[in-house]
């Protein structure tokens, strides 16, 4: 996927306060939200705030405080949901899709965090 960022993607609108979300947890770097249609039991998507099309383009571009920001967001939230091993839970599936053959469909990046159920196998090679 090309580096352009549209700044009309809906997850833009979410971080100017076009839109409302339902925010989980947020930092000066990243805002974490539940998923509109939830695929588990618990479903957050956490966002960076700045303008990042995917997964590669802001591990490629995102600074050092931004991934840092970013990450301790991703453990906040599973602090919060109960899903996190070192305090004993089941743990949780975290996802990013990328692009065409990732099944993007928004293209600000966003890391999906979903648990609270058994999430099953991953894809087999022709899924
Ligand atoms: P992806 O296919 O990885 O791009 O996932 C996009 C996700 O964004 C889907 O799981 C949608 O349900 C979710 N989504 C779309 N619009 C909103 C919204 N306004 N608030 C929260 N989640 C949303």
């Amino acid at each position: 996927m090309p580096r352009a960022y549209d700044d009309d993607n809906i997850f833009a609108r979410i971080l100017r306060g076009e839109i409302p979300n339902d925010t989980v947890a947020e930092n000066d770097h990243a805002l974490a939200f539940r998923d509109i249609a939830p695929k588990a039991p618990s479903h957050v998507l956490v966002i960076p705030k700045g303008r990042y099309v995917s997964f590669e383009d802001f591990a490629a571009h995102g600074t050092e405080a931004e991934i840092t920001g970013f990450m301790r967001l991703c453990a906040e939230v599973v602090a919060i949901e109960g899903l996190g091993l070192e305090a004993g839970n089941q743990g949780f599936r975290a996802i990013t899709n990328a692009g065409a053959h990732g099944v993007q469909e928004v293209a600000h990046f966003h890391l999906h965090i979903m648990g609270g159920r058994m999430m099953g196998p991953m894809l087999s090679l022709r899924d």
